[in-house]
Order: structure tokens, then sequence, then C-alpha cells
């Protein structure tokens, strides 16, 4: 079947109000960047729904694309007609004869936002009932279940039918939530932990903090490539590289061994929240599941929250293994992830790390050491690259934000 245009319903945003309109932007935004490979769509974004245009545009194509959309609830594959009774039969007609299968069974779903026709909606539903019944006898109406639902949808300027709605990724639009920092590793959990805050319309910056020459250029990449992959779903996303050796040997050499997992967290949140501060976040996100490992029980969290009042979003916090990486292969992040290149955490893991480390003795461990020069050596060696789609193929894009 060839379609003319893709309806496209909004869900939650509907409810949003007086900043309906901005909502309604980002989406526009959202769908205009997933599809950049069908430049002849043309998106007429209204108030309580979006059309897009397909001017010859394979729908199929632009369906997959758009399943990826976050702030879609389900869209519609239709044909256009014109006002009048005829034109609309013989689009019903045609649209039916793509699916049909004998013994199926439809109903009419009529919707009128256009009270000037010449039928009120139950007048279209009986109206268009029987004349699918005529030309398809092999069909029968079901109106509670039915296997094809026919939309009919008479507007000002012309009319929609559809007979398929396609779910679609749910969430709100990208950008709508204000931005946050992404606490990024090499590891399974955080790319994942990524993807449902931007499905929930937040945009993000990613921190990860390595050590050379403990981790080597290869694991850098691996971070570099999961952002990139992350960047798919949302457009560019800022990566900062925190150079980290100075601050992991200091607390290697003064920190007892089995506190030094819990200070070495403490000073990745206290460098990224510097971050944030810098860049205008208003959250960071980490990729924590409650008691996967020693560093996740609530008594480390605990310990290592304090160095902020920053909100710290984990949303795997509930989540097994098993469920996050079912995400992970989704998204397309799990192959990179499960690359066997070292992390600057596990080679500086402790054999025996605390699992309920105790606030105070964190802080009088750490009190010890001046860190205030070394954590400013951090920051100042930060190098900060902008990942788009494509980047690693292309090599480009450095530059530095500090
Ligand atoms: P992940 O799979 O994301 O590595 P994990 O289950 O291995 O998580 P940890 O290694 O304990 O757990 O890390 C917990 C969280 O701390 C990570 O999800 C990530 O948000 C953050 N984190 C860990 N290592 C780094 C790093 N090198 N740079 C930035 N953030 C990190
Ligand atoms: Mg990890």
């Amino acid at each position: 079947m060839k379609y003319d245009l893709i309806i496209v319903r909004y869900g939650e945003i509907s409810t949003k109000g007086r900043n309906r309109g901005k909502f309604v932007e980002k989406l526009r935004k959202g769908i205009k960047h997933a599809l950049s490979a069908h430049r002849s769509v043309k998106i007429d974004a209204g108030r309580d729904r979006m059309l897009l245009l397909l001017n010859g545009e394979d729908s199929i194509e632009v369906s997959k694309k758009l399943k990826n959309v976050f702030g879609i609830q389900s869209f519609s594959p239709a044909i256009r007609a014109e006002r009048d009774l005829t034109s609309i039969k013989a689009a019903a007609h045609g649209l039916m004869e793509s699916v049909y299968e004998e013994g199926k069974t439809f109903k009419i779903t009529a919707k009128r936002s256009d009270k000037t026709f010449e039928l009120d909606t139950d007048g279209i539903n009986q109206m268009f009932g029987a004349f699918i019944l005529t030309n398809f006898p092999g069909l029968k109406v079901n109106v509670k279940k039915p296997d094809i639902n026919l939309l009919i949808e008479v507007r000002k300027e012309a009319v929609y039918l559809s007979c398929e709605t396609i779910h679609g990724a749910g969430g709100l639009p990208l950008g709508t939530g204000g931005r946050a920092m992404l606490m990024i590793s090499g590891g399974i959990d955080s790319p994942v932990a990524g993807f449902m805050m931007m499905k929930r319309g937040v945009e993000l910056e990613a921190v990860h903090f390595h050590s050379p020459p403990f981790t080597s250029e290869r694991a850098k990449q691996k971070v570099i490539d999961l952002v990139e992959k992350l960047s798919e779903v949302s457009g560019e996303i800022v990566l900062h590289i925190v150079p980290f050796t100075e601050v992991q040997q200091t607390i290697k050499n003064q920190i007892p061994e089995n506190y030094s997992m819990t200070a070495t967290r403490r000073f990745m949140l206290k460098i990224t929240d510097a971050i944030r501060e810098k860049q205008g976040g208003l959250a960071i996100v980490t990729g924590e599941s409650l008691g996967q490992v020693a560093s996740q029980t609530l008594e480390s969290m605990y310990a290592i929250n304090d160095v902020t009042n920053t909100p710290v979003l984990r949303p795997l916090i509930t989540m097994d293994k098993t469920e996050i990486i079912k995400i992970a292969e989704n998204l397309g992040t799990y192959d990179i992830s499960i690359l066997p290149y070292e992390d600057c955490c596990t080679i500086f893991v402790p054999s025996s790390p605390k699992t309920k480390p105790k606030k105070d003795k964190v802080i009088h461990y750490e009190s010890f050491v001046e860190f205030e020069p070394i954590v400013a050596r951090a920051i100042e060696g930060i190098e900060t690259i902008r990942v788009t789609p494509g980047f690693s193929g292309r090599n480009e894009g450095l530059d530095d934000l500090f």
C-alpha cells in the first residue's frame, strides 16, 4: 500500500497544558532528527497531533525510525481522500483491500473535527460499515476487538483513512526535561541508565573518568563508541573525559584499602558535580542498581552521595541485571560494553571493599590528604568531545570547554 502520510499521536504531552506548544516543538525537532535521511517528508505539527506528509518517501522506512522517537504514543500510516463520499469510498476500498483476509473482523471508527461535513460520526460509521460489508462479504463486524479498525478522520482540509495503529516509544520529547550529567563507564549499565533518562525527555552530557596509562586508549574509545550509540537516539552528546590517575593513585597510597572504593566514588561524584555546575545541568545520572556490587549498597550510596546535594538519579536502581541486559541489547550498546577493556575502577579496586562503609570514617581518612589541588588539576585536564552519530568514522569535533 502506498501511503500519503503518517498520523502521529502524542500521548503524555497532550496533558501538559500551557507548555504544550513547547513540547510539540521539541517533538517536531526529534522527529526531524530521526527522519534526516528522508528529506521529502513535511511535518505539519498541530496542537493535538502531527501529520507527516510523505511526499513519496517509503512509509515502512519512516515508520521504523519513528518507533524510536520519544514522545510519540502511537502512529498510523494513512491515505488522504477529498471530502466527498465517492473519494472516501474509493480510499476505504483500497485500504481494506490491502489488509483483507477471509474471516477477519473489522469496525469503522469515525472522527469528525469538522462539523460542517454532511454526515455525523454515527452516519459515517453506518454508511461505511455497510459499504465494506457489501464489498468484502468475507469480513465480519466486531466492535469490541476487531482485527481491522478502519479510522476515518474528517478534517477541514481533507479526510484521512488508516487501518493500522503502531505503538510508539512513549516517554517525553527529548529536551523537555532539562539537562543532566550521565556518569558513563565502559560497562553495561550506565548507557542503559542514560537511555532511560532520555526517554523522559532529559538531555544528557556524559562524564567519563579514565586513568592512563593504567587504562588504555582502547578503553577510552569504547566509551566514545557507547556515547556515539546514545547519540543516535538524541543527536549530539557532549562527552567530558576526566584524567583521574592522580586522584586514584593518591587514594591508593593514602586511604585504607577497604575505604578506597568509597573515596574513589566520592571524588568521581564531586568532580562530576563541578562539571554539572559549569554546564548548567540539574542532576547527575548513574547506572547503579541496588545490591549489584559493593559500591551499590544503600550504606555505600549514603556515604558516597554525601559529597553533593544535587539530585543523583539512578533509573536502574530496582532492576535486575537480566532486565538491564535486554535493554542494552535492543539499544545496541551491549556488544560494545562486553568488550574486555580495563576500567579505571576495576584496576584500582581493592580485593575486599567495604560493603557497609561509614560516612564519618571516609571523611576522616580523606581529611589527612590535601585533595583540592589534585581535584583542580583533574578538572583542568578535562578533554571535551562532541559526539554525533558516525563520529568515530570521522574523528573530528575535538575542542576544549574548560
Ligand atoms: P556500569 O555497568 O555502568 O559500569 P557497574 O554495574 O559496573 O555499572 P560500577 O562499576 O560500580 O557498576 O559503577 C556504578 C556507576 O558509577 C556506573 O553505572 C557509572 O554511572 C559510574 N561509573 C563507574 N565507573 C565510571 C567511570 N570510569 N567514569 C564515569 N562513571 C563511572
Ligand atoms: Mg562498571
